[in-house]
């Protein structure tokens, strides 16, 4: 058999430059032109494959970009310096002063806030909606309505958004469709159903390996050059472009991502029925109980499963927070905020993750104080985890005891 001989340069770098299985990690802020015209050139936007400066772009940015387009299925993908850096920098880019965006009401803490308290500041108004009512949604967009923006599977309540639904509306009426797939890595893919940009937070289960925080904007090649451009791109004037050395150690931990989402996913679920025989309030989406049930089966990828998030709500932060205590002291996981680690963490997003949103509107939204958020993670024997997790709500009287005669431990 012959094989075809590597007659470019883009081969040779799709080897890795100098043979090494991982492209080189780019060490330099940066790069040298052999013309100054090149440089001018590559200042104005006019050359492909040139290196300026790193807050612009660097290889291993790219390379990381590269895969994240790929695994996104977007034409392009940008990285940046969380994924805060990259909610901030699509709206700013996207919205001006006067304009409103419509978003789910339960998104992430720190979104939440800066569409509620930032934006306004600038002149731009946020309606939050309640994303599974697409009717109602739809009342409210606005003829200055610039963005809609969700989670595909939202933090901390886990809502399934539509995102077919959502995204014949944004069709309709010519407004983009974002959104934030942090909780739902190849578990759900929102561009090949209708999404026009999705952000990640790579903080999460994409590094995977809660050392570093990155974030990533997946969207079009003319999206993603619109924010680097040096005079009004907010990727590159806001200043969150991520490391080099972070984006190369993160597209080497991303290569495990199907492998572990599969794993988290399978874990999660064991649990979540686990937790819903005993007659917890367990929320997650693979449930049929779950309200979101449907709409995540219609628009998943089956083979990654439901995601590895789930939610017990123990109606009061006391016993959420003795129970965490008690987790972790048994070294079921670890009493901390974000996801997607191979050890389970949790937390309780009312007075942590969420606290940005106020009392009411937790209430409003169905957040009560005794949510807890369960990451849940690679544990090899996911039963003997469960029975652990019983010995400590059954020690602290969590689970009543009658209830605890009829479950078999
Ligand atoms: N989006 C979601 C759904 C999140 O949960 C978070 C953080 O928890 C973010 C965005 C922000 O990401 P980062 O912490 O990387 O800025």
């Amino acid at each position: 058999m012959k094989y075809k001989a590597i007659d470019s340069i883009q081969d040779l770098h799709n080897f890795g430059e100098f043979g090494g299985v991982n492209p080189s990690i780019s060490d330099s802020s940066t790069y040298t032109f052999l013309s100054a015209k090149k440089m001018f050139d590559t200042f104005e936007g006019k050359t492909e494959g040139c290196y300026l400066y790193t807050r612009h772009s660097s290889p291993s940015n790219l390379y990381l970009g590269e895969a994240l387009a790929a695994l996104e299925g977007s034409e392009a993908a940008n990285v940046t310096a969380s994924g805060m850096g990259a909610i901030t920098a699509v709206i700013l880019q996207i919205c001006s002063a006067g304009d409103h965006i419509v978003c789910s009401r339960t998104v992430y803490g720190g979104t939440y806030a800066f569409l509620k308290n930032l934006l306004p500041k600038f002149g731009i108004q946020t309606s939050f909606v309640d994303i599974t009512k697409l009717d109602s949604l739809a009342h409210t967009i606005q003829s200055n309505t610039k963005m809609i923006f969700c989670e595909a599977v939202s933090n901390p309540l886990l809502e399934v958004a539509d995102l077919r639904g959502l995204a014949k509306i944004a069709e309709n009426t010519n407004i983009p469709l974002v959104v934030d797939n942090t909780f739902s890595p190849l578990s759900i893919t929102p561009v090949k159903i209708g999404a026009d940009v999705v952000i990640q937070s790579l903080t999460k289960f994409i590094n995977g390996m809660s050392d570093g925080v990155a974030g990533a904007i997946c969207a079009s090649k003319d999206f993603c050059l619109e924010l680097k451009d040096v005079n009004a791109g907010a990727g590159m004037l806001l200043g969150s472009t991520l490391d080099s050395q972070r984006a190369a150690a993160i597209l080497k931990n991303m290569r495990t991502l199907h492998i572990r989402m599969q794993k988290h996913s399978s874990n999660a679920m064991y649990l979540a029925k686990k937790f819903e025989e005993i007659g917890l309030k367990v929320s997650y989406p693979g449930l049929r109980s779950h309200p979101g049930h449907e709409v995540m089966k219609a628009q998943m990828n089956p083979e990654f499963g439901f995601g590895g998030i789930l939610t017990l709500d123990l109606e009061d932060l006391d016993k959420a927070n003795a129970l965490m205590e008690a987790m972790q002291h048994k070294n079921l996981g670890y009493l901390a905020v974000s996801l997607g680690f191979y050890k389970t963490l949790f937390s309780a997003p009312g007075t942590s993750t969420s606290s940005e949103i106020p009392i009411d509107e937790q209430k409003k939204m169905g957040l009560s104080n005794g949510l807890l958020r369960i990451s849940v993670g690679l544990d090899h024997d996911i039963e003997r985890t469960f029975k652990s997790m019983l010995e400590c709500m059954l020690a602290l009287g969590i689970l009543p005891r009658e209830q605890m005669a009829t479950t078999a431990i």
